[in-house]
């Protein structure tokens, strides 16, 4: 294989959403899923909000229900993430240097649920899905809630843009 193709395949995601609330947890769950890594901004959250929406709120109980564990995986500073994990009761890790492995390996030891039954969640290719797939973790991407981010945000969204339309990919309804 190509190195080209090898990086693409890297960033295809196995599952493309509209937003979190469009995940078909019924389906992760048959698919054998009982652990979530889960991006905080632009997938939980809008971008440095602090507002926690009731609807956030009832969708982490429905998981938990379901008996699948959760764990925020974010590149933000520490202050904001343990704020937001804390009102969500969900274990965190910051400043993860995402596509790094190893906060991701900590977010797998948090979980303390085997590799093969964890799914990330993100809304970044090049952060969320690409660190999933490098550790064969399930993927599933997510549209940004919202524009307003980091002005190098911005920039890796319109390398994003194309590397969508490489990877064709079709979202799910
Ligand atoms: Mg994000």
């Amino acid at each position: 294989m190509e190195l080209k193709d090898a990086i693409i395949d890297l960033c295809r995601p196995d599952f493309y959403y509209k937003s979190i609330y469009d995940i078909n947890l019924q389906q992760l769950k048959e698919l054998g899923i009982n652990g979530l890594i889960c991006d905080l901004d632009n997938t939980l959250l809008a971008w440095n909000h602090h507002q926690v929406e009731p609807q956030i709120k009832e969708w982490i109980a429905h998981i938990k229900e379901l008996g699948i564990s959760v764990c925020i995986l974010s590149n933000s500073l520490q202050v904001r993430v343990d704020k937001i994990s804390n009102i969500l009761q969900l274990p965190a890790v910051s400043q993860a240097l995402k596509p790094r492995k190893r906060a991701f390996k900590t977010a797998i030891n948090k979980l303390n649920v085997n590799s093969n039954r964890i799914a990330v969640i993100g809304d970044q290719l090049f952060t969320d899905v690409f660190g999933g797939n490098r550790l064969d973790l399930l993927t599933i991407l997510v549209d940004p809630i919202a524009d307003k981010e980091f002005v190098t945000t911005k920039l890796i969204r319109l390398l994003e843009k194309n590397f969508k339309k490489e990877l064709e990919l079709i979202q799910k309804e």
